[in-house]
C-alpha cells in the first residue's frame, strides 16, 4: 500500500487534492491593507451581546479597510443543532445593522465564490486536508475509546506527569500499518490525530493584535483533527476554512488564546500564511462593585433580543459597541457630530486586553440623545414600527392620530436643548399617554405644592373662566398666568416670593404647576403651552371639569 492508498484507504471517498482545492479558491484581488474576517458563531438560533460586539468589531475592520466580512456557520458539534438555528441568526445581524458580503443568507444559501460557509457541507475539503497529512506522515488513526483515555490520565495523575495525549503517552501513534489495517477491517472505529511535530520545551511568540506580545509553550499534543463521525474538530476547521476562504485576521473571544499554539502549528505544518490573531475579551459587569463576565444566564442585557424588545434603536447600540470598543470614540463623536459610526477609523491596539464594562445606563444615555435629534416624524415612524409589534394599543393610536402625535413628539424637539424623554420607543407611551383621551384615566394626580382640593378647584376655574383663551400666544399665556397668581394672592415672580414669603399664598410657579398636574397629572412634562395648544380648548375644559 503506498501512502496515498493507506490515506485513502483511511478516509475513503474523495479524490481531489489542496491544489485543486487552492485553485477553486483562489487568493483574493483586493487591496493593500484589507482585512478579510468573520464571524464564525455555531447554528445557536441567536446572537449575544458578546457575539454581536465581536461581530460589529469583525464587520467595522473589514469595511473600513475595503476588505471582506463574511458570515460562516461552524456546525461540527452536530449534538449542539438548533432548528432554524442559522436563520436566527442572520436576522439578530440584521437588526443591529452588521451586513454581510459573503456567507449564509438562509439555512441552506449563501453569496461569495469561497463557501459552502457552513462546516457540515465541506466534509470532503476536511479529509482532503486530513489525507495530505496520513500522506507525510503527520497525522495517524487513533482507536482510543473514552475508557482508555480515562486511563491514560489516571496513569498521568499517579505519576504526576501533564494530562494529555502526546509523546510517549500516544498510544496509538506507534501503532504499525498492518495493526491499524487489522483493526479496521475488525470493525473498529476511529478518529485521526495530528502527529505534532511540536516540544513543550520550546516556546512559540506571537503578536496577538489586541493582546499584544505573547510567549507561549509549544502545542505537543496530537489533536483530533477528524472526528469519529468524519467532520473536523474546531482546530482543524479553522486551518482549512481560514486558509481557503483567504481570511487574514481572525478576530474572536479570548477563549480561544491557549489553543494559538495549536493553531500556528497547523498552519506550519501545511506551509501556510497564518493569519493575524486579534483576541477579544469578554464584555464585563458592575455588579454590587464587582466586576464580572456579562452573562447570558444572568444579564436580560447579554440577550440582544432584549434591545429590541424594549425598542432601543439599533444606531444606538452601535454607537455603544463602538464606545465599548475604543473609548476615543466618545470624544470623537462629539467633536464630529455630523459624522456616523462609519467614519470613525476603529485600532485593534484601542481595544481593552483585560476586557470593557458593558454598562446598559450609558447605553440608554447615548439612546436618549441619539433619539433627541431624530426628527418628530423619525420619531413617529420608528415608534409605529416598534408599536406594531410590541404594543398595539399604542399602534392604533399612533394609526389613529398622526398628525397629532407627530406634533406631540415635536415639543421641544427643534430646538438647542431637545427634550431627551426617551431612550427607548417603549417609553413612548410612558412619556406620551396622557396626550391621548383613551390613555387618560384612572388617573392618580400628583399634586406638588397646592394639594388643598378647594384650593386647586378655585385656581382652575378662574384661570378658565377668566383669563384662558387658546389664541394666546406664549408670552400672553404667560403674562395671564401671572395674573391669575396676583389676583389670587400669590406672587407674580418667584422672586418676589422669595424675597417676601409672608406676603403671599405661594408664587407663580405653584399656580402653573396646577394647571400641569390637572392637565396630565405629571408634576414633570415638556413644555406646558404646548401642552395645551395640542390638547385644545374642549379638553382642556373637560380635564378640569373632571376634577
Ligand atoms: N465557532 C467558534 C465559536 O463560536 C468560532 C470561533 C472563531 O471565531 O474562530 O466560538
Amino acid at each position: 500500500m503506498t501512502n496515498k492508498e493507506y490515506a485513502d484507504f483511511l478516509l475513503p471517498g474523495n479524490d481531489k487534492t489542496i491544489e485543486d482545492y487552492e485553485k477553486m479558491y483562489p487568493e483574493r484581488n483586493l487591496p493593500e491593507g484589507a482585512i478579510v474576517t468573520r464571524y464564525a458563531p455555531s447554528p445557536t438560533g441567536f446572537v449575544h451581546m458578546g457575539a454581536l460586539f465581536a461581530a460589529f468589531i469583525e464587520s467595522k475592520m473589514a469595511r473600513q479597510t475595503n476588505g471582506v466580512f463574511y458570515l460562516r456557520i461552524e456546525d461540527t458539534d452536530q449534538k449542539r443543532e438548533v432548528e432554524n438555528g442559522v436563520n436566527g441568526i442572520i436576522t439578530d445581524l440584521k437588526n443591529y445593522g452588521v451586513t454581510i458580503d459573503e456567507g449564509m443568507t438562509s439555512e441552506s444559501e449563501w453569496i461569495g465564490n469561497y463557501g459552502p460557509y457552513i462546516q457540515s457541507k465541506r466534509k470532503e475539503i476536511y479529509q482532503t486536508f486530513a489525507k495530505y497529512l496520513i500522506e507525510n506522515d503527520l497525522a495517524y488513526p487513533c482507536f482510543c475509546s473514552e475508557e482508555d483515555l480515562d486511563n491514560i490520565r489516571k496513569e498521568q495523575e499517579t505519576v504526576k506527569d501533564r494530562i494529555g495525549y502526546y509523546g510517549k503517552w500516544a498510544r496509538d501513534r506507534y501503532l504499525s500499518r498492518e495493526e491499524v489495517i487489522s483493526k479496521i477491517e475488525k470493525g473498529e472505529s476511529y478518529v485521526i490525530r495530528l502527529k505534532s511535530p511540536g516540544k513543550f520545551e520550546n516556546k512559540v511568540v506571537y503578536d496577538d493584535l489586541v493582546k499584544g506580545k505573547l510567549e507561549l509553550p509549544e502545542n505537543d499534543m496530537d489533536i483530533v483533527i477528524i472526528k469519529g463521525d468524519g467532520l473536523p474538530t474546531y482546530h482543524f476547521a479553522h486551518l482549512v476554512d481560514d486558509h481557503l476562504m483567504r481570511t487574514t485576521h481572525i478576530i474572536r473571544g479570548d477563549e480561544w488564546l491557549p489553543s494559538v499554539p495549536i493553531h500556528l502549528q497547523l498552519f506550519k505544518v501545511f506551509g501556510f500564511k497564518t493569519p493575524k490573531y486579534a483576541h477579544i475579551a469578554p464584555l464585563l459587569k458592575e455588579d454590587n462593585g464587582i466586576r464580572r463576565k456579562l452573562s447570558k444566564r444572568k444579564d436580560p442585557e447579554a440577550a440582544i433580543s432584549y434591545y429590541h424588545e424594549k425598542g432601543i434603536p439599533l444606531e444606538a447600540v452601535l454607537l455603544y459597541l463602538c464606545t465599548v470598543a475604543n473609548s476615543n470614540f466618545e470624544m470623537w463623536y462629539l467633536q464630529n457630530k455630523d459624522k456616523t459610526v462609519d467614519d470613525f477609523k476603529l485600532e485593534f491596539k484601542k481595544i481593552s486586553s483585560s476586557g470593557s464594562l458593558f454598562d446598559v445606563e450609558k447605553l440608554l444615555n447615548i439612546s436618549k440623545n441619539y433619539i433627541s435629534l431624530l426628527t418628530a416624524e423619525e420619531v413617529y415612524n420608528k415608534s409605529l414600527e416598534y408599536s406594531e409589534r410590541y404594543d398595539s394599543e399604542l399602534h392604533d393610536l399612533l394609526v389613529k392620530y398622526k398628525d397629532y402625535s407627530i406634533n406631540v413628539f415635536n415639543i421641544e424637539r427643534n430646538q438647542k436643548k431637545p427634550r431627551k424623554d426617551l431612550a427607548m420607543f417603549s417609553d413612548v407611551k410612558k412619556e406620551n399617554w396622557y396626550m391621548y383621551d383613551e390613555l387618560f384615566t384612572n388617573l392618580e394626580y400628583n399634586w406638588d405644592t397646592i394639594t388643598d382640593m378647594n384650593e386647586i378647584k378655585n385656581i382652575l376655574n378662574t384661570y378658565v373662566e377668566k383669563y384662558f383663551d387658546e389664541n394666546d400666544d406664549k408670552e400672553t399665556w404667560f403674562n395671564k398666568m401671572k395674573d391669575l397668581a396676583s389676583s389670587l394672592g400669590y406672587a407674580r415672580e418667584v422672586k418676589d416670593y422669595k424675597e417676601n414669603p409672608d406676603n403671599y399664598k405661594g408664587h407663580v410657579g405653584d399656580i402653573s404647576m396646577v394647571l400641569r398636574v390637572a392637565l396630565t397629572t405629571k408634576t414633570m412634562t415638556p413644555d406646558l403651552y404646548e401642552i395645551m395648544k395640542l390638547l385644545g380648548k374642549e379638553r382642556i375644559k373637560d380635564r378640569i371639569s373632571k376634577l
